[in-house]
């Protein structure tokens, strides 16, 4: 089982409703990695920080059985520093500040030990870094997902097109498809963003659920109600995590399969964002993920009679 994770790892400042973050650590890699390695290991983990990034995290990311080869540290440079504040509703939110700092100039390389994976996650960061990732691997994966932000589509959109037609499985959320797609309705979305490549799409709309389009088939998540929703912030990612990890471990890339993944996503989203950044993640056992699970089919358990 082997599973390369790309994407940022960073520093978070989030403002909610019900509260402020200092300086978190935060970025998409890791929450794909805390989220991932919950089903799959070693996640190979490709990224780049600055020498403001603690240690700490790092060391506690290789113990959880994240392999760090990847990941350069910039010891001269800051790391990637995210600024956001969310809606009431919580399921918007503006961003305030992006610093790219290292990941402005990052160049990854990919290293010999990590060849021959079967499973790619791109996670958030520049397009160029996902190309090079992609045109680094002398074997293609057997599965390739893409997850990516409104903030390339405005500053990299052609070099995003092009690792758009290059996946299988492209992830954004409600608004990005429509970005994307210049249509409102997320069915004619699916299809414009289904003809421009990847086989899969997912559409996630946060306390709403997930949208996987495929050909001419939908499924439908429903997001588990949850009472208090604290920080949404890198949800998105969890899920992302739980996703790629549920199919790293079973290694089957059906549609069918792909249905109980973004269960399995949306039930590892569902405790993010009970805490603020990865906290909750860090805390979760086997047992929590898989008593949420079973929420999740108690949820949308039914019978029907049909009227004939
Ligand atoms: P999510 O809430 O899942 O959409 O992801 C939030 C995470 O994405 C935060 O931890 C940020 O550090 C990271 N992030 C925000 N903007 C970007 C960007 N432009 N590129 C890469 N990562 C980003």
């Amino acid at each position: 089982m082997s599973l390369i994770v790309v994407g940022s790892m960073a520093f978070d400042a989030i403002e909610t409703p019900f509260g402020k973050s200092d300086k978190i650590v935060g970025g998409a890699a890791t929450y794909i990695a805390w989220s991932a390695s919950n089903f799959t290991k070693p996640i190979k983990q490709i990224s780049v920080v600055g020498g403001d990034f603690p240690q700490e995290e790092l060391d506690a990311l290789t113990k959880r059985g994240v392999d760090m080869e990847g990941v350069q540290i910039k010891k001269d440079e800051k790391s990637f520093f995210w600024s956001g504040k969310y809606h009431l509703d919580m399921n918007t939110r503006d961003t305030l500040e992006t610093q790219l700092n290292v990941l402005g100039t990052f160049e990854p390389v990919v290293p010999e030990s990590f060849q021959g994976a079967e499973f790619l996650m791109l996670g958030n960061l520049a397009p160029a870094v996902q190309l090079s990732v992609i045109a680094q691997l002398k074997q293609r994966p057997k599965l390739i997902v893409l997850d990516t932000m409104n903030f390339w589509m405005e500053i990299a959109l052609l070099e995003l097109q092009e690792v758009i037609s290059k996946v299988d499985v492209l992830m954004v959320n409600d608004s990005e498809a429509r970005q994307l797609s210049g249509e409102y309705s997320l069915v004619k979305a699916a299809k414009k963003i289904l003809s421009t490549g990847p086989k899969y799409l997912i559409i996630k709309k946060g306390e709403h659920g997930a949208l996987l389009f495929h050909k001419n088939q939908v499924f439908y998540a429903p997001a588990l109600p949850l009472e208090d929703v604290f920080d949404p912030t890198g949800a998105g990612d969890t899920f992302a995590g739980g996703f790629i990890g549920h199919i790293a471990r079973t290694k089957d890339i059906s549609f069918e399969n792909m249905k109980t993944a973004i269960i399995v996503g949306s039930a590892m989203a569902s405790y993010c964002v009970e805490k603020f950044g990865a906290a909750r993640l860090r805390e979760i056992t086997k047992d929590d993920i898989d008593a949420r699970v079973e929420e999740f089919v108690q949820l949308v358990n039914f019978d029907i009679a049909l009227t004939n």
